[in-house]
């Protein structure tokens, strides 16, 4: 069981962390650059307000998401089938606009022996959606935790999601969603787990 690397950038020791008072004199700075003033009464505190949003958008950096995967249960009563957990909230931070990416995802699995809490995968998801994220990276993040940890025959994660950066600004695109996904093992090899797989993403 691999519960390495994923330390953020702060644990393996670069800069050291600003702090949130810091964080809060450089929203102020940006309230002022918008072009509006920072000390007026309604703006007084907000850059705190912003600050503690962006902890609750950012819990991902303090945690290892694939710690949610250690305990498992091998009573499984002889059940080898798919689990599939469909329509967990996706709520990430594009790294290129740090704008909001809202979406879905779905993630199933082929266990080999043992099985996970289905909560423990809404946290996998959450655990890396709540960090600076390209989709793609995401995705695949997820993944490969669940690979790595878990050992089972087969995984398979899909997220579809919506860019604020793209349908706030820029091209504006109301509605688009971007689809991405990872499939590994049975669920990437085998024809008809991988149709299994599909069909209850597609129903969700
Ligand atoms: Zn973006």
């Amino acid at each position: 069981m691999s519960l390495v690397n994923l330390l953020s950038p702060h644990e393996s020791g670069s800069e050291p962390r600003p702090t949130a008072a810091e964080a809060e004199q450089a929203v102020r700075l940006l309230i002022a650059w918008a072009g509006d003033d920072p000390d007026r009464e309604g703006l007084r505190e907000t850059p705190a307000r912003v600050v503690r949003s962006y902890a609750e958008l950012f819990a991902g950096y303090d945690e290892n998401p694939r710690r949610h995967l250690a305990r498992t249960f091998e009573e499984v009563g002889g059940y080898d089938d798919l689990v599939v957990l469909t329509g967990i909230r996706v709520v990430s931070v594009c790294e290129h606009h740090m704008l909001p990416v809202i979406g879905v995802a779905h993630v199933g699995y082929l266990p080999r022996n043992r099985v996970v809490g289905i909560s423990k995968l809404a946290r996998v998801v959450q655990g890396y959606a709540r960090r600076l994220q390209i989709q793609e990276k995401l995705t695949a993040d997820i993944a490969d935790a669940i690979q790595d940890v878990l050992d089972p025959l087969g995984v398979g994660v899909i997220i579809e999601a919506e860019h604020s950066c793209m349908t706030l600004r820029g091209v504006n695109s109301t509605g688009a969603r971007l689809s991405t996904s990872r499939l590994l093992g049975s669920l990437r090899d085998d024809h008809r787990q991988r149709g299994e797989f599909l069909r209850a993403c597609r129903g969700a």
